[in-house]
C-alpha cells in the first residue's frame, strides 16, 4: 500500500549527537505538526525545506519529549517524492523511540525495510539501479567502493544500459513496423541494415559486462586466505597489510588457533584477509579444528597467500601445505612437478585458483630452497617480504591487484557494473542479442529476430527496474535496513 504515511528512525541504532525520524506520505504534515510546540506559540505550517525549532510534546500531558529541529518538505522535491517530515532530535535510542511511537500513535505506519527508497523508486525519482546504489553507498568500505556507488546513484550505469536499450528498441520498432503494416509500404528492413545496429547494442552490453567482474571485486572485496605452516609470519603479514590502510569494518575476532578475518584496503579494494592456523595434518584436537577451518578458509577464498619462512630451509610441513593446496585446486601449471607427468589439461590449468607465494623474513639470511619452491609452484607470482622492514609489502599488494585484475586498469570515468544481479541480467541480454543475429544471418523471417531482441530489451530493463517483477523488488528492498 502506497497511500499511507510511514515513519521510522532513519539514523543508526545507538547513542549519537542527533538522530532523525523520517515520516513520508500524504498525511506526514498533519501527523507531525500537532506534536510540535514552537516558540511564541506559532502553529501554522513552516515554509517547505526549512528547519524549524520546536519541542516535541505528548498531546495529552504536554510532557516535552525533546527539543528538535524539524523540516517539513513538500512533494515532489523530496527523497520519496511524497510529503516528508524529518525530525532531528537528540540521538538517544529511548528519546527517538518515544518520538517515533508518538508519530505512529498519530496514525503513521512503521516503515518496512527500504520502504522510503522503494517509494522513491515507485514514484520515479530513482530507477532500480540507483535505488540499489543507495545501499552500496551506505555500506561502502573503501573510497573506490564509495566512488562506484556514487556513480551508480547518479545514474551512470543506468544511462549506459538505457543507451543500449534504446538502440535495441530502434531495431525492434523497425522490424515490427514492417510486420504490422506491410500494406502501408513500410519497407522490410534488410539484414545488412539491421546487423550493424544490433552489433552496436551488443558492444555496449559487452563493454558493461567486461567491467563487471572488477566491479564485483571492488564492491564485495576479495577473500584472501593466508596459509602456511606455523611461525612463517602469517599473523605478522596480516597485521602489516592491515597497517597499510585499514578498511572501515569491525574485525571479526577469533582465538589464536582459530581463523581471524579482517578487512584491509588494498588500492581501493576491500581485501578480506583470513589468517589461518595452517593446513598441515595434526593430532592435537584443538589444532585440528584450526586446520579444518583454514582448509575451509582456503576453500572459500578467491586468492591464497602461501607463506614460507625464507630464513629457514623447507620443512616437511611446508611441503605438505603446498601439496594440500595443490590438491585443493590452487596454483598454476604443475607439469614440472617431480612426477614429471602432465596430468592436467590446459582447461584445468586455466581453472586453477590463484596463489601468490610469499617468501617472508627477507631481512634475515636466506636458507630456503628457492628452486624447489619454484618447481612446486612454477606459474604463480612470487613476492619476497619482510614484515619487519616493510620490504616487499607494496609489491605484494600490487601482485594481488594484478592477479585479480589480470592487467586491466580500472576505468575512473565510465561506470562500472558492481552488482551481481546487474551482471546476470546483462549476460542474459548479451545472449539474446547474440541469438538474434542467427536468424538474421540465415534469412529467416524477422519475427525470429525480434523475439530475441525483445527478450534482450526486457533483460536490460531489469537492471533499471522497468521490467522488474514485484518479487524481485521485494527481495531487493528487503535487504535494506529500516529507515532507508
Ligand atoms: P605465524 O605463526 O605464521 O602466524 O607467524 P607469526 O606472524 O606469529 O611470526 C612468527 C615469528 O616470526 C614471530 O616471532 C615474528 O616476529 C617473526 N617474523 C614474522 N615476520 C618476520 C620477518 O619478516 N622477519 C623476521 N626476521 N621475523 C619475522
Amino acid at each position: 500500500m502506497q497511500n499511507d504515511t510511514i515513519a521510522a528512525i532513519a539514523t543508526a541504532q545507538g547513542y549519537g549527537g542527533i538522530g532523525v525520524i523520517r515520516v513520508s506520505g500524504p498525511e506526514a504534515f498533519e501527523l507531525v505538526l500537532p506534536l510540535l510546540r514552537r516558540p511564541n506559540g506559532v502553529v501554522d505550517l513552516p515554509p517547505s525545506h526549512q528547519l524549524t525549532l520546536g519541542h516535541i510534546v505528548l498531546p495529552e500531558t504536554g510532557e516535552v519529549l525533546d527539543e528538535t529541529l524539524v523540516a517539513f518538505m513538500r512533494a515532489p522535491h523530496t527523497y520519496t517524492r511524497e510529503d516528508v517530515v524529518e525530525i532531528q532530535g537528540h540521538g538517544g535510542p529511548l528519546v527517538l523511540q518515544r518520538i517515533l511511537r508518538l508519530v505512529l500513535a498519530q496514525g503513521a505506519r512503521m516503515a518496512n525495510p527500504g520502504e522510503f527508497t522503494m517509494r522513491a523508486f515507485l514514484n520515479g525519482r530513482l530507477d532500480l539501479a540507483q535505488a540499489e546504489a543507495v545501499m552500496d553507498l551506505i555500506s561502502s568500505q573503501t573510497e573506490m567502493g564509495h566512488r562506484l556507488a556514487m556513480q551508480q546513484l547518479r545514474g551512470r550505469v543506468s544511462a549506459q544500459v538505457q543507451d543500449a536499450r534504446h538502440d535495441l528498441l530502434g531495431v525492434i520498432a523497425r522490424i515490427e513496423a514492417s510486420i504490422d503494416f506491410p500494406e502501408e509500404d513500410v519497407p522490410t528492413p534488410q539484414a545488412e541494415e539491421l546487423a550493424p545496429l544490433i552489433l552496436t547494442a551488443q558492444r555496449k552490453v559487452e563493454a558493461l559486462l567486461a567491467g563487471s567482474e572488477q566491479g564485483r571485486l571492488y564492491r564485495q572485496g576479495l577473500r584472501t586466505a593466508i596459509i602456511g605452516r606455523p611461525n612463517v609470519g602469517k599473523s605478522s603479514l596480516l597485521n602489516a597489510l592491515l597497517r597499510a590502510e585499514r578498511a572501515i569494518v569491525t574485525p571479526i575476532a577469533g582465538t589464536t588457533r582459530d581463523t581471524v578475518e579482517e578487512v584491509a584496503n588494498i588500492r581501493g579494494m576491500p581485501l578480506h584477509l583470513i589468517d589461518t592456523a595452517g593446513i598441515t595434518p595434526t593430532s592435537d584436537p584443538v589444532e585440528q579444528i584450526g586446520v579444518e577451518r583454514s582448509r575451509a578458509a582456503a576453500e572459500s577464498s578467491d586468492v591464497v597467500l602461501l607463506v614460507f619462512d625464507g630464513a629457514e630451509a623447507l620443512t616437511e610441513q611446508d611441503r605438505r601445505v603446498s601439496d594440500e593446496l595443490w590438491a585443493m585446486g590452487f596454483g598454476g601449471s604443475h607439469d614440472d612437478r617431480d612426477d614429471g607427468q602432465k596430468v592436467e589439461s590446459d582447461q584445468d590449468i586455466m581453472q586453477r585458483r590463484p596463489v601468490i607465494v610469499v617468501i617472508n623474513k627477507t631481512d634475515s639470511r636466506q636458507y630456503i630452497e628457492m628452486e624447489e619452491i619454484r618447481r612446486m609452484w612454477p606459474d604463480v607470482p612470487f613476492v619476497a617480504t619482510s614484515t619487519i622492514t616493510g620490504e616487499g609489502l607494496s609489491a605484494l599488494e600490487a601482485a594481488i591487484v594484478e592477479l585479480v585484475m589480470a592487467g586491466k586498469t580500472v576505468q575512473s570515468e565510465g561506470a562500472l557494473v558492481t552488482s551481481a544481479r546487474h551482471a546476470e541480467a546483462l549476460r542474459r541480454a548479451a545472449e539474446h542479442i547474440r541469438a538474434s543475429l542467427v536468424p538474421l544471418r540465415d534469412g529467416l523471417p524477422l519475427d525470429f529476430v525480434s523475439i530475441d531482441l525483445r527478450a534482450a530489451y526486457g533483460a536490460l530493463g531489469e537492471v533499471t527496474g522497468e521490467t522488474a517483477s514485484d518479487d524481485l523488488l521485494e527481495r531487493i528492498f528487503s535487504e535494506f535496513c529500516i529507515g532507508k
